[in-house]
């Protein structure tokens, strides 16, 4: 390692480049221990996460392939928020579990259970990996009140007749995240507050329960449920430490959850929780907002509904850099869906791997390396396949390679199991043409062509491959 001015350069290999929203800079990135310790948000599970939702899961499931691509070890956390997120930031309204509970007469319980395993499906289909711990909010009740006691000892918190509150006035860095202006707020004027709340930002770290309230536990201050953003730090604390590499989450976590989760830390160890805090950007829909009331707030199942494939939104997510909103609409998910299927077509074709040394590689790893610029990767990826220069093989290696970080199931092309259906029609294919009957044996051809498998008789003898839609026209 050496170093020039303010910036570390490792000698022989890039440096990974991340933009951090704390300094608003892109910054050179390295572990503080021997492995990348990194916090992610993870789902309010009281409905089907929207796309909008799993843009963000799918970036973030980049970031963690490309480090482990490049050789970290990882310790990842997302938590599942299964009580506390209300159904307005400003902690008024109901708790989201108890509104999907009356909606569709369930427990909380059951509610959050359902999602939870709806959430994990749905990230399967993304093929975004699993992070290393999931920890629900409900399981770590223990932890959010210790922490909210160091934070009530160190006189951060003060009582209202709803709960517990942080007074952000006596942390002298509040908002750094955010740099929102504070002063000048007027209570009741930008937002609907408690009247009881000092200053308008304050939040709640625990509110009380009425009797009635089905999910509630002890606490040394009365029985109530923990606010949603004290569940992130106690649990990122508790996993990660008091400072670890990354926390992530989409870009609307930037001036509320994410500023008070680094004041709840900050006022209990004096430290800023992460090192890089990184954002995703929206995901609109046909220009708007995205939103359950605009009837536009898409799932995954209403993508498959329509006959596409959960990568090929993947794909599309990737199409747009992370810090860049990205548009939804059904035609350009058509199109990018017809592009991956071009690739998949492209590399059933390619046979073998061979070994292979390549600039290509480099110049992947040089667009994903600084603040991972997938839109250009994805350009390197076709110069790649239209290379007339470069094997078969050789493209096969390569485009195996990077998916390891762009995650599109290249390595399940070409491998895929042949049908009993198929096998059956190739041997009567088969027969027919020992019996010289080569009428019969096209008519076959074409059955299995109809039925997305394609006969190829080579030399070695007949082969089948699975026809991915564009190729063949
Ligand atoms: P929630 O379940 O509401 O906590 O949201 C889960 C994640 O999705 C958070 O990291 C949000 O920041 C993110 N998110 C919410 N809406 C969108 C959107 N339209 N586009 C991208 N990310 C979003
Ligand atoms: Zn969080």
């Amino acid at each position: 390692m050496v170093t020039r001015g303010e910036k570390v350069v490792c000698l022989g290999e890039k440096m990974l480049r991340f933009y951090n929203t704390l300094t608003r800079q892109i910054e050179n990135f390295a572990p503080q221990r021997d492995e990348v310790r990194i916090y992610t948000c993870g789902p309010t599970v009281y409905d089907y996460a929207h796309i909008g939702n799993l843009r963000t899961y799918v970036f973030e499931d980049i970031l963690i392939r490309l480090l482990k691509y490049k050789g970290y070890k990882i310790k990842r956390v997302m938590n599942i928020t299964d009580v506390g997120h209300l159904t307005s930031n400003e902690d008024i309204g109901e708790d989201k579990i108890i509104v999907g509970a009356k909606r569709e007469k369930k427990t909380p319980w059951e509610i959050a259970e359902y999602y939870t395993k709806a959430f994990k499906d749905d990230i399967k289909e993304l093929n975004i990996l699993e992070p290393d711990v999931w920890a629900k909010a409900t399981e770590h009740i223990k932890e959010m009140i210790e922490l909210i006691r160091i934070l009530e000892k160190k006189g951060f918190t003060y009582r209202t007749s709803e709960g517990i509150y942080f007074d952000i006035s006596k942390l002298s860095r509040y908002g750094r995240l955010s740099r929102l202006k504070l002063e000048g707020q007027i209570p009741g004027i930008r937002v609907k507050v408690s009247r009881e709340k000092r200053n308008p930002s304050d939040f709640a770290l625990w509110k009380f329960a009425s009797p009635s309230h089905i999910m509630q536990w002890d606490s040394p201050w009365g029985r109530g449920f923990p606010g949603w953003h004290i569940e992130c730090s106690a649990i990122s604390r508790k996993y990660l430490g008091d400072v670890f590499d990354i926390h992530c989450g989409g870009v609307d976590h930037i001036p509320v959850h994410h500023t008070n989760e680094i004041a709840q830390l900050e006022g209990a160890t004096g430290k800023v929780p992460a090192r890089f805090w990184m954002h995703g950007e929206f995901l609109l829909v046909e220009g708007g907002r995205m939103g359950k009331s605009e009837g536009n707030a898409w799932t995954l199942r209403d993508i498959k509904k329509r006959g596409f494939k959960p990568l090929a939104l993947r794909y599309f997510y990737l199409t747009a850099h992370y810090r860049a909103k990205l548009n939804f609409t059904w035609k350009a998910l058509e199109s990018f869906q017809r592009t991956l299927e071009k690739l998949w077509g492209e590399v059933s074709t390619y046979g073998e791997p061979e070994a292979v040394d390549s600039s290509y590689k480099e110049k992947f790893l040089q667009e994903m390396e600084e603040d991972l610029n997938t839109p250009r990767a994805l350009a390197v990826v076709w110069k790649l396949v239209r290379d007339s220069q470069l094997r078969d093989g050789q493209k096969r290696t390569l485009l195996l390679d990077f998916d390891k970080v762009l995650g599109l199931g290249l390595e399940k092309i070409g491998g895929e199991e042949i049908p009993q259906e198929i096998r059956n029609l190739l041997e009567e294919r088969n027969k027919a043409r020992e019996a010289k009957d080569f009428f019969k044996a096209d008519t076959l051809r074409e059955e299995i062509k109809k039925r997305g498998w394609r006969v190829e008789d080579t030399p070695e003898g007949v082969r089948v491959k699975k026809i991915y839609k564009d190729i063949e026209e």
